[in-house]
């Protein structure tokens, strides 16, 4: 066989694979998955399937009969082991060998496992995958105290679902805010004081130093000396990339696979895309690794058209599409377009409306990017902004009449 071989079967594999046929590949296409589930998506495990009984059907990117409807060969339950590049193939858990044309990495991202004594202790779950999602929501029936180590979008996300529940929730987050990878201080705030609203108890500087209990888990010892009961314990203390397979077959590796503004390793053959590609992003002029769906599927269709295009990057553009995250936690959606960690200044724009927020974040006179609450317009048009490298000045922002639809319109009708 060759063609493609995909390694990986969650969102930016299946983009590839979906990608490749619609663009009119003829080849043969293998989508060689861990998981045995097809392609499903995962942001609803975190948001609405922990805490509804959602049918798992619910969650598929598309259903079991487009595979074969498109002659995509989905190989579940298989992992990919080894890639012999001299000679062209992988090699299977199975023993078995796939030759291949084009290898396309797309295998993700692992929950980072912490060293903390009692982490085995039954009750305590990681997510992931829709099985440890299913996990979760089975054992959260006889909980009451839930102890969520990690204060980032998953553990946001899932004590707001767990107080809509009514369990007593409380999230222990080593740094001094929340989010803080990923939003501006301003933003971190609002949704500390939004989180203790809903009853969520908030440890910040505090780290988790043992889980407690005998066969199961019954408390959480911190890192301040204090104790206390949990009889479920979340661990969302973020991910790593599932890069080992591209650096033992000798490909660069640095928190993800390296490639280039194509998405090409080191190897013109070989091409990682999704959570476990560290690229230069241009928006943010530094090599980034990015955990988004709008990531994820805009690197699988370049790299579709870049198989499609016989390799020939003349006809194609280097990766620059505008990265876009959200995150849904309680009555709140978190919205945020471009990368505005790096953000020296941040200007709030003054909505009068509770509930609801936009944060502008620049570094010296360049606007990064746009974190937005309960505000998709604003969302919308900086998505905008960012695409079209349109300028807005600090202090046009600062401006207590400042009108972002009217702004945009105006530079736009500029040209
Ligand atoms: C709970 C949760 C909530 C999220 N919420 C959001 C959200 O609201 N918004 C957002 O933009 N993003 C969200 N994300 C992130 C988003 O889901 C990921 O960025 C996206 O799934 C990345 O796609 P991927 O294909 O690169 O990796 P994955 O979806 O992780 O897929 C990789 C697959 O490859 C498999 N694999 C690994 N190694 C091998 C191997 N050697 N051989 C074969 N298969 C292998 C893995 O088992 C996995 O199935 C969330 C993620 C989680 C876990």
């Amino acid at each position: 066989m060759s063609g493609v071989v995909i390694a990986g079967g969650g969102q930016a594999g299946f983009q590839v694979a979906a990608s490749l046929r619609q663009g009119g590949y003829a080849g043969e296409i293998t989508l060689v998955s861990a998981e045995a589930r097809h392609p499903y998506q995962r942001p609803p495990l975190s948001k609405t399937y922990i805490k509804t009984g959602a049918a798992f059907d619910s969650l598929l990117l598309k259903p079991e009969t487009f595979y074969e409807k498109n002659a995509i060969t989905f190989r579940g339950g298989e992992r990919v082991t080894a890639i012999d590049r001299a000679a062209g193939w992988v090699s299977l858990g199975s023993g078995e060998q796939l030759t291949y044309d084009h290898l396309v990495l797309a295998t993700g991202a692992s929950n980072r496992v912490l060293p903390i004594p009692g982490r085995d202790l039954a009750g305590v779950h990681q997510l992931r995958t829709a099985e440890d999602a299913e996990k979760l929501r089975a054992d959260l029936a006889d909980a009451s105290d839930v102890a969520i180590v990690g204060g980032g979008f998953i553990g946001l996300e899932v004590a707001a679902a767990l107080r809509a529940l009514n369990k007593r929730v409380m999230v222990v987050e080593a740094a001094d805010r929340l989010m803080g990878r990923t939003v501006s201080q301003e933003v971190s705030a609002f949704f500390l004081a939004e989180h203790r609203a809903m009853g969520t108890e908030i440890r910040l500087n505090t780290a988790i130093s043992a889980i407690l209990g005998e066969e199961r888990v019954r408390a959480v010892a911190l890192s301040d000396g204090s104790e206390l009961p949990a009889d479920l314990v979340l661990i969302a203390a973020g991910v790593v990339p599932n890069d080992a397979l591209a650096r033992e077959a000798g490909l660069s590796t640095d928190n993800g696979v390296v490639v280039d503004p194509f998405m090409a390793t080191d190897d013109p053959h070989i091409f990682a895309i999704g959570d476990c590609a560290a690229f230069h992003s241009v928006h943010a002029d530094r090599m980034v690794r990015l955990e988004s769906v709008q990531n994820a599927v805009d690197q699988a269709k370049l790299v579709a058209a870049r198989i499609l295009g016989s390799d020939d990057p003349a006809t194609l553009s280097p990766y620059r599409a505008v990265p876009w995250f959200w995150s849904d936690q309680g009555p709140y959606k978190l919205q945020i377009v471009g990368l505005t960690a790096g953000a020296d200044h941040v200007e709030m724009a003054d909505l009068g409306e509770a509930g609801k927020l936009v944060a502008y974040c620049f570094k010296g006179d360049r606007l990064l990017g746009i974190e937005t609450v309960n505000r998709p317009g604003e969302h919308m048009l900086g998505r905008r902004i960012l695409a079209e490298d349109l300028r807005i000045a600090r202090d046009e922002v600062a401006h207590a009449d400042f009108d972002l639809k009217a702004h945009v319109a105006a530079l736009q009708a500029r040209g």
